[in-house]
């Protein structure tokens, strides 16, 4: 298994389409475990194929709270086949928006159909923190990331941020001297789970 780098917005790989996997074969089950483990590294609760640079339609989770605990789940081909008139809210984050979180109002329930690590079709009920990061990761599979959910304002104002912050840390690596120490700020949610 091999850590993979994860790709943070403005990224134009971020808002491209993925492509349906047609089997999921050695080389797909090889990318779903290298998510796996870039996911458990960074770490968060979900991951999709386009954020690690590969335009196909692989996402994995792994969600533990109190009452739910699903161990790793991976997917090819997720679709939501049912969704609930009912919304919930959740504070989200992103593994490719690192260091900001929004609410977003997604179904309460969905159900999903999508091919196993062995390539067989499943269809599993999801709610709570599950539903909503499934819904999640199937956005990335179609170029949308969480804060396409939020007013445009708070959206632009976080990619002018995260524009700052990747060219601070390159000016950083540019430079000779030793790095200067970042503000707390930036770390401050880093506890927060990221999808
Ligand atoms: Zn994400």
């Amino acid at each position: 298994m091999a850590l993979l780098p994860i790709l943070t917005a403005p990224d134009p790989r971020l808002k491209k389409k993925s492509k349906p996997v047609e089997t999921v074969d050695a080389e797909i089950v090889r990318l779903m475990d290298d998510m796996l483990e870039t996911m458990y590294a960074a770490p968060g609760i979900g991951l999709a194929a386009p954020q690690v640079g590969v335009l196909k339609r692989v996402i994995v989770l792994d969600i533990e709270r109190e009452d739910v605990k699903t161990g790793p789940l991976f997917m090819a081909n997720p679709e939501i086949v049912e969704a609930s008139d009912e919304d919930a809210t959740y504070e989200e984050g992103c593994l490719s928006v690192p260091d900001h979180y929004s609410d977003v109002a997604r179904p309460t329930h969905v159900r999903v159909r999508f091919l196993d690590r062995e390539g067989k079709t499943q269809e599993m009920t999801c709610d709570g923190l599950l539903a909503t990061c499934v819904q999640h990761e199937i956005d990335h599979l179609d170029g949308v990331l969480f804060i396409d959910h939020i007013s445009s304002l708070k959206r632009n104002m976080i990619l002018r941020k995260l524009l700052k912050a990747r060219k601070d840390a390159e000016r950083e690596a540019e430079d000779d001297k030793p790095a200067v120490p970042k503000s707390s700020k930036a770390k401050a949610k880093a506890a927060a789970e990221a999808i």
